[in-house]
């Protein structure tokens, strides 16, 4: 039993720093780590407790149906209503003039939207869709910038029963067309544009070329924001003209915990976006449970700030479904950080108080780019949670956002999950863990995540691997919407009888996992799987270097060479000298199997949409390959200038 074990994943890194809860914060904390012993005694009747906490027309009969594997059923026989549970339940008790929405617009417009006319408004918008035809199951798209509408659109579809798909804004044509058709949409929902980067920012454009291809979208609904022209076409309907003059009132009906709530495409970071479908009762649990614990919520107090987009998961779970269902108060802004200046982010905080933030490595990384001295202009002192999500971050990411965001004094949680959880997975509990920089640490109550070898077992303390989930969990992924094989295929047949995540992870010598990366960006090096995301924070840990993304490209020698593409901080000058310096540090850092082959300066990274970066475009690029697929690229001229950058730096 006890023999060496074939390595999966080396594990190069190692980080001693730790930063235990402060110890006020762990007694007035949420929950306490009594929660773990409580799931694990007894995980359903765990997850029980949790659903409680929602209002249901009708109690369930099985708490979890898992007798057709990995198709689940959670709260069988249950019934609800989600945006009930969202908004009528919190006016019904007397929470109607608490603000849920602080709206921040680009041009600095603002709006407090309190939880009573968001109900109001949502059920305005909820007649005008059954006025226009959609009927429970029917779908919808949203094509929306951050404004408060967004939400309204997708709780008036949650109301009726209507699965939303939302598709991030700023999509191409090609790539709203195709959602919208893989989707059958019926309606789109749209804004005649939005304010980035200081300017009107069209949308409306691109539905009118995207619904012309898809037959069946009989109406578009049309939200004004920036007030620009548009062309109009008999299928649109102002929703200043409809919903307004909508009646409010309405009341919801309450759906099988098992309802189709929404569909959402991945982000496409590895390949062709996989349209996840999620469902109303476990998913609005797992949403709402995770949000109170992780983030420590206190919605009479805090102000809760999620800078992530609708259009991305984590807008659907942590700006509306799981803050909405805990009646917070959160800010929601519509633009980008430097606009009009770089200390914009830190302005809202410091205007609203904010509390508690969540964000992702790739804003921190670009925050340190732009120095300590932007935020440090800042009162930053209402802040005591802080959050990342989207993907690993470097440990010097963390100490940073600790000491210049955070005033070394709050705990920050590093959350693991994915469009397919629903729900966050693995994280630090803000009362409970010591935090270590750069680790998820450990499952959350009731979820199984496990790292496993080649051979499905459970990898020690030490050990590098897979990431799975061993046991159902309720805001899972119910299958990719029509194609009940590809969601076998993806996930479910790697393993039997495990979920797998698609990511690389490693448990250090105290069990804390560490997430890695990506399996399919695993390179290997002289028989060694070398994670790119350790390889990357011991780039990120020279003191030049903002930002790096690495890559395995074909090497005769080794099999497979690592090549870096790195982003310097402001104001450093890169010379051969220092590019030596930079492959010899990560040989230190890590060991010289971790040595990179070549270091390249670049000044920008392919990026999708929510942030992450698309290392399969560099690897086209190191291989000197013709290049894959560009659609859910953040920007699609990115490329060409990485390669021209390329071909005028001096050489490594
Ligand atoms: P696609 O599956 O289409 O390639 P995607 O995986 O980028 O798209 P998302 O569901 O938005 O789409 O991203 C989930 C992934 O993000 C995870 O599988 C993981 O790789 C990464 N991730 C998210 N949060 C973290 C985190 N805290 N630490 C490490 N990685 C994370
Ligand atoms: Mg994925």
């Amino acid at each position: 039993m006890n023999e060496a074990p074939q390595e999966t994943l080396a594990n190069l890194l190692t980080e001693d720093r730790t930063f235990p809860p402060p110890p006020e914060f762990t007694r007035s904390a949420n929950v306490s780590a009594e929660a773990y012993e409580k799931a694990d005694a007894d995980r359903l009747a765990f997850w029980d407790e949790q659903a409680r906490r929602l209002d249901w027309s009708k109690d369930w009969d099985q708490t979890l149906d898992w007798s057709n594997p990995p198709f689940a059923k959670w709260f069988v026989g249950g019934e609800l209503n989600v945006a009930a549970n969202c908004l009528d339940r919190h006016v019904e008790a007397g929470l109607g003039d608490r603000v849920a929405i602080h709206f921040e617009g680009e041009p600095g417009d603002t709006r407090a939207v309190t939880y009573a006319e968001l109900l109001d408004e949502v059920k305005r918008a909820a007649n005008t869709l059954t006025d226009l035809g959609v009927e429970a199951g029917d779908r919808v798209v949203i094509y929306m910038p951050m404004i408060p509408e967004a939400a309204v659109a997708m709780l008036a579809c949650a109301r009726i029963g209507a699965p939303h798909s939302v598709v991030f804004g700023g999509f191409s044509v090609e790539a709203l067309s195709s959602r919208i058709d893989d989707a059958g949409a019926k309606l789109v929902i749209c804004a005649d544009g939005g304010f980035r980067k200081g300017k009107a920012n069209a949308l409306k454009p691109t539905v009118d070329e995207a619904v012309d291809r898809c037959p069946s979208v009989e109406k578009v609904l049309v939200v004004r924001r920036t007030e620009q022209d548009v062309d109009w076409n008999d299928r649109d309907l102002w929703w200043h003209e409809t919903v307004a003059n909508a009646s409010n009132d309405h009341e919801a009906q309450a759906f099988d915990a098992e309802h189709p709530l929404f569909i959402l495409y991945t982000s496409g970071t590895t390949g062709k976006p996989k349209g996840i479908l999620h469902t109303s009762g476990g998913y609005l649990t797992q949403a709402s449970y995770t949000h109170r614990s992780v983030f420590d919520l206190k919605p009479e107090n805090d102000v809760y700030w999620c800078t992530a987009d609708i259009g991305w998961v984590t807008g659907h779970s942590y700006i509306v479904y799981g803050p909405m269902a805990n009646a917070a108060t959160q800010v929601m802004y519509e633009g980008t950080p430097d606009t009009p200046h770089t200390g914009r982010m830190w302005e809202i905080v410091q205007k609203y108080g904010v509390t508690i933030m969540y964000t992702a490595p790739t804003a921190i990384r670009t925050f340190m780019k732009w120095g300590d001295d932007v935020p440090a202009r800042y009162d930053l002192s209402s802040l005591r949670v802080l959050g990342s999500v989207g993907e690993p971050i470097n440990p010097e990411a963390w100490m940073w956002y600790r000491e210049h965001i955070g005033g070394s004094r709050c705990p920050i949680v590093d959350t693991w999950w994915q469009t397919e959880t629903g729900a966050i997975m693995v994280s630090p509990l803000p009362g409970v863990t010591a935090t270590k920089p750069g680790s998820a640490q450990r499952s959350l109550p009731g979820i199984t995540v496990d790292v496993v070898d080649d051979e499905a077992s459970s990898v020690p303390n030490g050990g590098g691997g897979f990431l799975t989930i061993r046991d159902p969990w309720p805001s899972m992924l119910r299958t990719i919407w029509g194609d009940d094989q590809r969601f076998l295929d993806t996930y479910w047949s790697r393993f039997s009888n495990m979920y797998f995540a698609g990511d690389g992870a490693k448990r250090d010598a105290d069990g804390d996992i560490w997430l890695l990366g990506r399996v399919d960006d695993v390179m290997l090096v002289s028989g060694h799987n070398i994670s790119t995301t350790e390889v990357e924070s011991a780039l990120v840990g020279h003191d030049t270097v903002a930002e790096a993304a690495v890559v395995g490209a074909a090497d005769p020698l080794t099999g497979q060479g690592i090549v870096a593409f790195v982003i310097l901080r402001g104001g450093v000058e890169s010379s051969p000298e220092h590019l030596a310096d930079l492959r010899n540090h990560v040989a230190k850092t890590l060991g010289p199997i971790a040595k990179p082959r070549q270091v390249m300066v670049v000044s920008e990274l392919p990026k999708t949409r929510s942030g992450k970066i698309m290392r399969r475009l560099l690897r086209d690029i190191a291989e000197d390959r013709q290049l894959g697929d560009v659609t859910t690229l953040q920007d699609s001229s990115v490329m060409a200038r990485i390669k021209d950058g390329l071909q005028a730096a001096p050489e490594d």
